[in-house]
């Protein structure tokens, strides 16, 4: 009886301190960061940076600049940030430096591609684009920087900002994930900014997100000879023709029809002459799956069917994944929890009817290296005028940005990132609180 006692005046004490701890809480105290992204001060100050990155795009892991001018604004910001991490990156800390930590990811990489759009802060660079809308990520995440480190003081934990390199192609998460910089990280939230969704909504979907990616080279090679005496030769160009053959029939037979999977040959290299047989041919290609284990099996099968078919004509090949210089991207698969999570607070923030679901897209997105590590969530978000022109999709040499969209991006960043310490934090509590309980 003494200690029933002892426990309620415990749980009395333990609910007085809920209700009044000065910390967000889940979904329903976390500030309108979408107001507050709104104002000039925050709204110019991202668009200033975007477009000063807009003209000095810079390749995967040569973004020298743009890595300076975040450092220059996280400065100016007075957030303490790591540097170099995976040759350019930049990783700053918003919060207590202690646990629980939660990140928020932008790439940095520009495409090589001229830009064909005339305004005012086209690229000045000749042969090189932002054309997938990471100028708009970087400032996005800096804008949520803004916000979030004038609510520091309401944190119980800390917000890690990833600025990566060489999201396109260069596998720059893997090299952060590599670099350590996310032990400890409880989950990471990305976004990419798209055209075709209106702006002011956002889309994803739990699971499998966008396809794994990964490409292939062969070299089939035989015995080149005259073409009218193909009996002292080997044909290298028959042998690769069926080799493709083979290689359509892995998805069309061996896959499950609802698993979706793609093996293309872009390449094919090989001969010179109408009347000579080559020695050897070179085929490349691409693949894609959503699935982790159907990914890797997709690319067991390639190598195999390859080298077999090769074989039945009389052929050696050497199959390549060119791991070297462009490295396999695994699929990108949302965490459920998250999924959740995202629409109660991506709803409460656009209205729920502005957060959509997506179908799965067979492009791919180096996010899929933190989701390996750690939880992890990527979204869409929307930048369509739907009253305008309609905008052309990402890596076209026409791209544009609709900035309007940038307050969105920062204030979901920020509630996402602040909500979510929230939540960790209130789970602890209620955690402690029936363990106390059950004493
Ligand atoms: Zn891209
Ligand atoms: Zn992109």
């Amino acid at each position: 009886m003494g200690s029933f006692k002892w426990i309620n005046l415990f749980i009395i004490i333990f609910k007085y301190f809920l209700t009044i701890t000065p910390i967000f809480s889940y979904s329903n105290e976390v500030p309108n960061f979408l107001d507050l992204a709104k104002e000039p001060q925050v709204f110019d100050w991202m668009v200033d940076i975007r477009r000063k990155i807009h003209e000095n795009p810079e390749l995967g892991y040569e973004e020298f600049e743009t890595s300076k001018l975040i450092r220059e604004k996280l400065d100016e910001l007075g957030i303490p940030y790591k540097h170099p991490v995976a040759v350019t990156g930049v990783v700053g800390y918003i919060g207590t430096g202690l646990p629980p930590f939660v990140a928020l990811r932008a790439d940095m990489d520009a495409l090589l591609m001229q830009e064909l759009v005339e305004w005012e802060h086209k690229s000045k660079v000749p042969g090189k684009m932002h054309a997938c809308g990471h100028d708009a990520h970087v400032s996005m995440l800096l804008g949520a920087a803004k916000i979030l480190k004038d609510h520091e003081k309401y944190f119980n934990g800390t917000v890690v900002l990833v600025f990566q390199p060489a999201e396109e192609g260069g596998a720059g998460a893997k090299k952060i994930v590599d670099a350590g910089v996310l032990e400890n990280v409880s989950a990471i939230f990305g976004l990419h900014i798209l055209p075709g969704i209106p702006l002011g909504e956002v889309a994803s979907k739990s699971g499998p997100m966008s396809a794994g990616c990964g490409l292939f080279e062969a070299i089939i090679s035989g015995r080149g000879g005259h073409a009218a005496l193909p009996q002292h030769s080997i044909d290298p160009i028959l042998a690769a023709s069926n080799v493709i053959v083979s290689l359509q029939h892995i998805v069309s037979r061996e896959v499950d029809p609802l698993d979706s999977q793609v093996v293309t040959v872009g390449m094919f290299q090989g001969g010179g002459a109408f009347n000579v047989i080559p020695d050897s041919v070179t085929i490349g290609g691409t693949f894609r799956a959503f699935l982790r284990e159907s990914f890797t099996q997709l690319k067991h099968r390639i190598e195999q069917v390859i080298s077999g078919q090769a074989a039945v004509q009389r052929c050696n090949a050497t199959v390549s994944f060119l791991e070297e210089k462009k490295p396999l991207i695994p699929p990108t698969v949302n965490n459920g929890d998250l999924h959740d999570y995202f629409k109660s607070v991506a709803g409460s923030l656009l209205g729920t009817d502005k957060v959509k679901g997506m179908e799965q897209m067979t492009g791919s997105e180096d996010f899929a290296f933190y989701q390996e590590a750690l939880p992890g969530y990527l979204f869409l978000l929307g930048m369509e005028d739907i009253s305008a022109e309609r905008l052309p999709g990402p890596h076209s040499p026409y791209y544009k940005v609709n900035e309007d969209a940038l307050p969105y991006g920062a204030a979901l960043h920020a509630s996402l990132a602040a909500g979510y310490l929230a939540k960790l934090h209130h789970e602890v509590l209620v955690v402690e609180g029936k363990y106390h309980d059950e004493l």
